[in-house]
């Protein structure tokens, strides 16, 4: 039996990556702002609308944007997400304050982030988890009237658009990630993206290089965090790609959805809610949640079957963040009843672009025999 896993990368042609990479040997040139990393930083800017700076994956992004901003005391976030982004904020020093999340798209509640703001918040880090934006109209009227930053971790929403808009210029900054396993690979890389701002362009760059401002100033105590021209080459050669893939990736969750609203005790993301509020979504995941009392069996025994049958489903995202067992007892108990249901219920789906039909119909046909 041929295992389907969760995710499969986007990949170019082999030769349309060995003309780059000719290109990269004629240059003699491969790291620091080299021609191949300009030339996808010039294109995301002209797709985003708005400033990008590369690096070397997207954690390092989040990590000196939490720098740049000057985050410090408690930031109020989301527990539903990746290891990432709570690391990113213990790490700089900052205290993690967890803000429960809405049942329909799982981004973070905006009704319950004020009621968590003290004299030490300093900023708000909501995550657009599965790429369903969060709402950015309420969170930016929040942060103005307290005086507050805003950082999205951007990593799932390549390519969303809000009214139009796309998503990469709300908040101060936002961070996309271009691993492997997103919707956009530079096979390790990521992004912050801004709306042009000396002052935070200045300093993103000098934190990834070192804190280098020049041959004899180092101003600012800075990592190593450069995208470098062989992923830059790759970005390139996926940038074309993206119109196919984030179409195919629609017409397999399309699919799923047709089959998984015929069963008892499944829920989907709420599409066309999305398509109301004016977003342009892509596809990124296919999350779905399990009511066992509905369905007859659990999240848990799905999960099982999927893995016997050689389907590669995951918890994503259980455990959630304050219960891993390096924050155990670290954080104050924080009243997140929804997030907690959802972890207990969800389960994505293998999902990619170039995932066949009959393997989507391979995994519908597992779900639709779990019913007794
Ligand atoms: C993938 C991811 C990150 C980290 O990005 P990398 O490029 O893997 O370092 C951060 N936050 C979320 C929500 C992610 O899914």
């Amino acid at each position: 039996m041929r295992e389907i896993r969760v995710t499969t990368p986007l990949m170019p042609a082999l030769n349309d990556y060995v003309h780059k990479l000719q290109t990269i040997w004629e240059n003699n040139w491969l790291t620091n702002n080299g021609p191949m990393v300009l030339e996808l930083q010039r294109a995301l800017m002209e797709r985003m609308g708005c400033a990008v700076e590369l690096f070397v994956n997207g954690h390092m992004a989040l990590d000196i944007a939490i720098k740049a901003l000057e985050l410090h005391g408690e930031v109020i976030t989301t527990p539903f997400t990746f290891a990432s982004t709570i690391h990113a904020l213990v790490l700089n020093g900052c205290t993690p304050v967890f803000c429960d999340i809405k049942p329909t798209d799982y981004t973070i509640d905006e009704n319950q982030i004020e009621s968590l703001i003290t004299d030490k918040t300093t900023a708000i880090l909501p995550v657009h988890v599965y790429g369903c934006p969060c709402n950015i109209e309420q969170i930016e009227e929040i942060a103005v009237k307290h005086h507050l930053k805003v950082l999205y971790d951007a990593a799932h929403a390549f390519d969303v658009t809000v009214n139009g808009k796309n998503i990469a210029s709300f908040g101060d900054i936002s961070m996309f990630s271009f691993h492997a396993t997103k919707v956009f690979n530079t096979v390790e890389g990521g992004a912050l993206t801004f709306r042009e701002n000396r002052t935070i362009a200045e300093r993103v760059q000098r934190l990834r290089n070192f804190g280098i401002a020049s041959e004899e100033i180092v101003d600012y105590i800075g990592l190593n965090a450069k995208m470098n021209e062989m992923a830059g080459a790759m970005g390139l050669c996926n940038l074309p790609l993206m119109e196919q893939a984030l179409a195919c990736r629609k017409q397999i969750t399309e699919r799923y959805v047709e089959v998984l609203q015929e069963q008892d005790g499944i829920r989907t993301l709420d599409y066309a809610e999305m398509h109301r509020r004016g977003i342009t979504y892509n596809y990124a995941y296919m999350p779905i949640e399990i009511d066992a009392e509905l369905a007859g069996y659990s999240r848990d025994e799905l999960c099982e079957a999927l893995h016997t049958n050689g389907i590669g489903a995951r918890k994503y995202f259980y455990p959630l963040a304050p219960e891993y067992d390096c924050y155990r007892g670290r954080f104050a108990e924080a009243e997140i009843p929804v997030a907690r249901r959802a972890s207990e219920r969800i389960l994505t789906l293998p999902l990619a672009a170039s995932m066949r039909a009959e393997d989507v119909e391979r995994v519908c046909g597992v779900i639709k025999n779990m019913r007794r």
